[in-house]
């Protein structure tokens, strides 16, 4: 089977990829289990030696792996860049704590000794999506290598580009043949890749229904399995909040990456007393993003990554309205460009509140008081974070305790960092990345015990 690349800001071909044989898949998966025999007996310096690496090569190339990025998904070139530095430091991060996550664990016990042994497992499939094509990869790859264990790749079939070259990154940092391979599958091949000996744990960042496949799959074969699915985030404003900070921190929250995140703030729910001032402002700061050419520095907001992604917003947008919400910016379609939208007085209901939103659209909610504006955020089938902004920071620690998600980020929005654990609850997933949860999801915590 062939791909293809194309850029949705022009339409132009970026690249075409063969697909792999079962034959070939079954060489690669066979490569990744001689590797690993290897691999897991390298030592911790060493293998940090080598991320460190990986790092510096990112670093050094990073014109080239954003440009990548850009032409395949259509996201502006300044915040490409920056996610190419965010994978350098989770590099530098795991090789920099590893020795201390894996150390022994001693647990007294009436043994002359007893401990936790952290082993690697051996090969880890990662099906990764295309929103964040090198960040996806390397919050997997940075801790499951570090850890001694070997990864396969199969990326969204709109990014083989970045794919490729992320499999490039770690050959050029000097890893050892099979450590790290890039297979390129459709998803009838997905069965026979799961169940294959080599592969002993999935992990899945995608929609929700890819999540349920490919968590069936790991459950008929008995493999552990982790999942990062969609998200719907709330993000609430109470009336004490510094209203100009919130928007531009809610801003910020929505309209990074073009509104294609899981973490991005899509309910905003607004206590009725700062409901008008605040969504002014929004529409304001919102009227001043700069639409362009997606390798201009200055673009802030380009096309989504593929036609049927702006259509499927649109459709949202439209049943929306028709169920009472106001259209306040935006609305338009062009192709794959979706004009930044904000829609009014979003109420349970309207898909711009019950469903993942994957764009730039903002939906306002009123809300009576902070009782009413956790119920809201509450009611949804997701649960990655909420972000709360206001000054009474005492009791935004209390009313952690409303929100079931996996997040809480008070006057910031929520996002990744490689020191925290990342994960969601409820139709987000399960499991954790990042920190070190991140490494232990693929760790055979051994317990040795000496009468
Ligand atoms: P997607 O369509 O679910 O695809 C994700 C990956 O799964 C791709 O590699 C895709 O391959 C593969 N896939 C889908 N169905 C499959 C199947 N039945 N068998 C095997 N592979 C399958 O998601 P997306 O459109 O790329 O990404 C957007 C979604 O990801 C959103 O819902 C977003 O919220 C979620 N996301 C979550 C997180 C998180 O950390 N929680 C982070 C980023 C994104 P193909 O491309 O070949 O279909």
């Amino acid at each position: 089977m062939e791909y293809t690349s194309t850029n949705p800001y022009n339409g132009k071909l970026v690249a075409k990829h063969r697909g792999h044989t079962s034959d070939e898949i079954n060489s690669l998966l066979a490569l990744s289990q001689v590797a690993f025999k290897e691999w897991r007996k390298v030592s911790i310096t060493e293998r940090a030696k080598l991320m460190r690496r990986a790092g510096e090569e990112l670093r050094e190339n990073v014109e080239v792996y954003a440009e990548m990025i850009t032409l395949e998904m259509g996201k502006p070139i300044s915040e490409s860049r920056s996610e190419i530095k965010k994978c350098a430091s989770v590099c530098d991060y795991y090789a920099d704590n590893t020795q201390d996550f894996l150390a022994d664990e001693i647990i007294s016990t009436e043994a002359s000794k007893s401990f936790v042994k952290h082993e690697p497992i051996g090969t880890v499939l990662a099906v990764m999506p295309w929103n964040f094509p090198f960040w996806q990869v390397f919050r997997f790859a940075a801790p499951t290598l570090m850890a001694g264990n070997v990864g396969v790749l199969k990326h969204a079939s709109n990014v083989l580009g970045c794919a490729k070259m992320i499999e490039e990154v770690f050959s050029n940092a000097g890893f050892p043949s099979g450590v790290f391979q890039n297979l390129i599958f459709d998803h009838e091949q997905t069965e026979n890749v799961i169940k294959h000996e080599a592969i002993k744990a999935v992990t899945l960042t995608g929609s929700e229904g890819a999540g349920a496949a490919i968590a069936a799959l790991a459950g008929k074969y008995l493999k552990k399995s982790l999942m990062e699915l969609g998200g719907n985030n709330a993000f609430i404003v109470w009336k004490d909040a510094n209203i100009d900070q919130a928007v531009e921190i809610a801003v910020k929250a929505r309209m990074l990456n073009c509104g294609q995140s899981c973490i991005a703030a899509k309910r905003f729910i607004l206590i009725d007393e700062i409901y008008e001032e605040f969504v002014s402002k929004f529409l304001s700061a919102v009227a001043k993003l700069k639409s362009g050419d997606t390798l201009d520095d200055a673009t802030q907001i380009g096309p989504l990554a593929r036609k049927d992604l702006a259509d499927d917003l649109h459709e949202q947008v439209k049943k929306s309205i028709e169920a009472g919400a106001e259209l306040l910016a935006g609305g338009n379609q062009n192709g794959c460009f979706y004009e930044p939208t904000v829609l009014g007085n979003v109420k349970p209901g309207m898909p711009a509140f019950d469903e993942e939103t994957f764009g730039p659209l903002a939906a306002m909610i009123r809300a009576k008081d902070i009782d009413e504006a956790f119920e809201l955020a509450e009611n949804s089938k997701y649960g990655l974070g909420v972000t709360v902004c206001t000054t009474n920071i005492d009791l935004a620690l209390e009313m952690s305790a409303r929100v079931s998600d996996g997040a809480y980020f008070v006057n910031e929005l929520v996002k990744s960092d490689p020191r925290l654990p990342f994960g969601g609850t409820k139709k987000s997933g399960y499991g954790r990345e990042l920190a070190k949860d991140g490494m232990m999801e693929f760790i055979n915590r051994k317990t040795i015990y000496v009468k």
